[in-house]
């Protein structure tokens, strides 16, 4: 590999500009939109989880709010029915007939029950169940019995099998005996009073209701295979336990997390979860953030391609001067820089400075070529240029005539002069030279006092004419204002297709020889 190739192969190697600025614009636009989608979903997120959690603590305590209103309503029909049957206690149809009343008309229970005052059941609804005459049983049954006040009861499981609780109220005489209780039924299981209603709130988005009692037991949920079960979720059992009302965010038993909110409701110590999942939740934001992105996208692919626009207009000049200024030396350089749009001061700048130097290396460099093409004693070709000249006319098959000419005894001047003078003679034709010479004529000393003059497009006769007009002007111009001189010539024409420089050379030569032959001071054309 050659240095240069070498050179070019690190200068690839490197990055340009070019990608630099879009690197680091694609980069920052980047890093923004990444910030801005983080920041976005962050606060999105945090908004989503706080308005769920607080949406389910409001809806849990007006949950709780309505059941504890059921109670209070359930209590209250118990309380007046137990005020109607005291009088009643022998009458067994009315009995039966108040507890059908009870459970059928408004609809709070799902079955009624009346006690006497020997703990035996003496009326029942639905007949169904087969309670009438029997003896209570069940602790909770028997601990109503004995409390002698209005009860709600823990959940039980009834002698027939259903999983309740039972809301009691005492029976007294007018003159205060006790005479046992009428209670009504809730059943937890299936499709019971509870579920009613703390289920027909139940949202289509995931959300769900469950009731526990104080001590975790799933009293209420929409699964009815788990009521009865004890939930082991801890966060916020403490918080049910103690009656208090708040959100959470906590892991349920199935390891899914959950968005809760929860109340007590006041008149059993029970509280209402509605919890929603998390993932449920969040699975809207990440719709959000996609619609987002969609809407963000079009105008993302605008800002690239204007900054890909803009990189390219902003990398060009520089781009452009600096391959530019690799290539200095090659003669066009000068043309394609000045035609470089530099758009931008810095660029202008560099530019500008670039053709400066451009200006001055080539002026330096067409110095050094004309000196070393030039003779300097007469300031006319020497044979370096006179080559140059040849190779052209060669090159562009241009046909011209040579002039061959060579001073008089130029040697007796010298030694009469002396060779200062000898100097200013060869300095002088040359002006003469010129004065007789045209514009693309080229004229050249070839040696000590030898010159020749190269006419293109000249034939040999108008090329002797010119031989003899110089001659005569030589001879009677004054050098040096003191004597004249004498030049003999030589002419002859070049056919670039027939005849070569060269032999065009040699042949004027022996022309010019021929003249000094013949006696100096004259023009002889080649034969
Ligand atoms: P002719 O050409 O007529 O035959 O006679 P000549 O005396 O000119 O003969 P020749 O060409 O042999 O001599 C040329 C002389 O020119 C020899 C040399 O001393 C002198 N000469 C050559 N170059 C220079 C120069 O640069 N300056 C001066 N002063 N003299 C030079
Ligand atoms: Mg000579
Ligand atoms: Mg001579």
């Amino acid at each position: 590999m050659s240095a240069n190739n070498q050179m070019s192969f690190h200068v690839l190697q490197r990055l340009n500009l070019r990608l630099l600025i879009l690197s680091l614009a694609l980069l920052s636009v980047l890093i923004t939109l990444g910030n801005s989608f983080c920041a976005t979903y962050q606060v999105q997120r945090d908004l989503l989880i706080n308005n769920t959690l607080e949406a389910n603590r409001a809806y849990s305590a007006k949950l709780a709010k309505d059941t504890d209103n059921f109670f209070a309503v359930a209590q209250s029909q118990l309380q007046y029915s137990a005020d109607l049957i005291a009088a009643h206690m022998d009458d067994e149809s009315y009995l039966q007939t108040e507890a059908t009343r009870l459970h059928k008309q408004n609809a709070l229970f799902d079955s009624v029950f009346i006690v006497n005052a020997d703990a035996t059941i003496v009326a029942a609804s639905p007949s169904v169940l087969n309670l009438k005459g029997r003896q209570l049983s069940t602790p909770d049954a028997i601990e109503a019995f004995h409390a002698q006040k209005p009860i709600i009861s823990n959940p039980f499981i009834s002698p027939v099998g259903n999983y309740l609780i039972s809301i009691s109220h005492p029976i007294f005489s007018a003159d205060g005996h006790y005479l046992g209780y009428v209670a009504g039924t809730i059943y937890l299981q299936e499709n019971g009073i509870l579920g009613n209603l703390l289920g027909q709130h139940y949202y289509q988005d995931g959300t769900y209701v469950y009731v526990v009692d104080q001590s975790g037991v799933l009293l209420y949920h929409q699964d009815p295979n788990r009521i009865g079960e004890k939930v082991t979720v801890n966060g916020f059992l403490q918080a049910v336990i103690k009656q208090q009302s708040g959100e959470a965010e906590i892991t349920n038993s199935r390891g899914i997390d959950m968005l809760a909110g929860y109340a007590p409701i006041a008149r059993t110590g029970w509280s209402v979860v509605a919890q929603r999942p998390k993932a449920v939740t969040l699975t809207k934001l990440e719709e959000q953030i996609q619609v987002f992105s969609v809407k963000t996208l079009p105008l993302t692919l605008i800002t690239l391609v204007f900054i890909w626009v803009s990189a390219l207009l902003i990398a060009r000049p520089l781009k452009e001067l600096a391959n530019n200024a690799r290539v200095l030396d090659q003669k066009q350089a000068q043309d394609r820089i000045q035609s470089i749009s530099s758009w931008y001061f810095e660029s202008a700048l560099l530019k500008s400075a670039i053709l400066k130097g451009v200006g001055l290396l080539n002026e330096k460099i067409s110095r050094l070529q004309a000196d070393s093409h030039t003779d300097p004693m007469t300031g006319l070709y020497n044979r370096r240029g006179m080559q140059k000249v040849l190779d052209y006319y060669q090159d562009v098959k241009q046909d011209f005539a040579v002039i061959s000419l060579d001073i008089d005894h130029f040697k007796q001047i010298n030694d009469r002069y002396g060779h200062d003078v000898g100097d200013q003679v060869i300095q002088s034709l040359a002006q003469l030279m010129r004065h007789n010479s045209r514009k693309d004529d080229a004229l050249c000393r070839s040696g000590g006092e030898e010159f020749l003059i190269f006419l293109p497009n000249t034939t040999v006769e108008i090329a002797e004419r010119i031989a003899e007009r110089l001659r005569q002007n030589v001879a009677q111009h004054k050098m040096t204002e003191r004597f004249c001189i004498t030049i003999s010539l030589g002419v002859v024409q070049c056919q670039i297709d027939t005849t070569s420089p060269k032999d065009a050379l040699k042949f004027a030569d022996n022309a010019l020889y021929q003249a000094k032959r013949n006696g100096r001071n004259q023009v002889v054309k080649a034969a």
